[in-house]
């Protein structure tokens, strides 16, 4: 298995680390990675390993049962190589500034009218989040996002807790588990709440800035959909 440094630290961008197999030339098994693979709504981080002077190109990443693999553009690198590795981060904390402000955003309608978020896809360009609702309108989107903008300008901490899986089964609100090994992995905006995510998110709300509603769309019967952007860069 492959070692993820991203579940205790988001902030993590250059590691070391070393190879443990490679598939076809391009599709390389580290022993640990800070490469966040896709999957559960957010993208798969970018980058490059370097290895004796050369780089390669990280185009993909993928969790799979025998470790996290990362595609890379060209064929070269050698099991058992030891590589210098770092994220292209402009990317990265762009993604996670998005998936934070998604978690204050859901919770703001969760609290307000009880809707369940039913999925949400982070986007670099934008974010969707699809909420079983029976009616949405542009205004009431907006009062959504405006209600979020107020909790980001308050700089609140994000915390990122791991509770024992004994523990987390009796916190009813924490019905969807996100466990690894006996770890519940549990991202909570202080004074906003909290929910099991895997994924990496900024350490304050500040480093967010505010955002700002791109559209609604009507998917159909109790299926209404969110999109929206970072504000500025
Ligand atoms: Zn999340």
């Amino acid at each position: 298995m492959t070692e993820e440094l991203f579940w205790r630290d988001s902030y993590c961008r250059e590691f070391d680390a070393t190879v443990k197999s490679v598939r076809d030339g391009r599709f390389i098994l580290l022993d640990k990675t800070a490469f966040y693979p896709e999957g559960g709504g957010q993208p798969n981080d970018t980058g490059k390993l370097t290895c004796g002077g050369q780089e390669y190109a990280v185009v993909g990443v993928l969790k799979e049962s025998g470790g996290i693999v990362h595609e890379v553009d060209r064929e070269g690198l050698q099991e058992g190589a030891a590589v210098s590795c770092s994220l292209d981060w402009s990317r990265r904390h762009r993604l996670m500034r998005m998936h934070t402000a998604t978690h204050v955003l859901c919770s703001i309608i969760g609290r307000e009218n009880g809707a369940l978020i039913t999925g949400n896809q982070l986007g670099i360009g934008k974010t969707r989040v699809d909420l079983s609702l029976e009616s949405l309108n542009k205004e009431l989107a907006q009062k959504f996002i405006d209600e979020a903008n107020q909790e980001l300008a308050k700089n609140l901490p994000v915390e990122i807790k791991l509770i024992p899986r004994a523990e987390a089964e009796k916190l009813t609100h924490l019905a969807k588990a996100e466990y690894e090994g006996n770890e519940l992995r549990v991202v909570s905006v202080s004074g906003v709440g909290e929910e099991p995510c895997g994924g990496t998110h900024v350490a304050n709300t500040s480093e967010i800035g505010k955002i700002e509603l791109v559209g609604v769309e009507n998917k159909g019967k109790g299926r209404k959909r969110i999109y929206f952007t970072l504000a500025g860069a």
